[in-house]
């Protein structure tokens, strides 16, 4: 799966190897980064388990979410913790 829906909005998931390649704005390391202005979800990829990327996904659809239904009170401690929760749940993309 290459693309997502998250609140009527279509997000491409874009894979990296190298973590300084994931931030749009390349400013920092990231995991995974959603990105509105562009209607992507980046992740990283390299070596990282299904299991992980998959995560890491969910926090990111979480994020958006969070945006599009204006939550505000929610930590990335909670994402992060609700992230895990639905992977335990629900494999987000199949076997890839
Ligand atoms: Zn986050």
């Amino acid at each position: 799966m290459n693309k997502i829906n998250i609140c009527g909005m279509e997000f491409t998931i874009k894979y990296f190897d190298k973590e300084s390649e994931v931030d749009h704005d390349g400013c920092k390391p990231l995991v995974g980064q959603i990105v509105y202005t562009k209607n992507e979800i980046r992740l990283l990829k390299s070596t990282r388990s299904k299991t992980a990327i998959n995560q890491t996904l969910w926090h990111e659809i979480l994020h958006g979410i969070i945006e599009f239904e204006h939550i505000d009170d929610l930590s990335e401690y909670n994402i992060d913790r609700m992230a895990n929760a639905l992977n335990t749940i629900a494999d987000i993309r199949g076997n890839k």
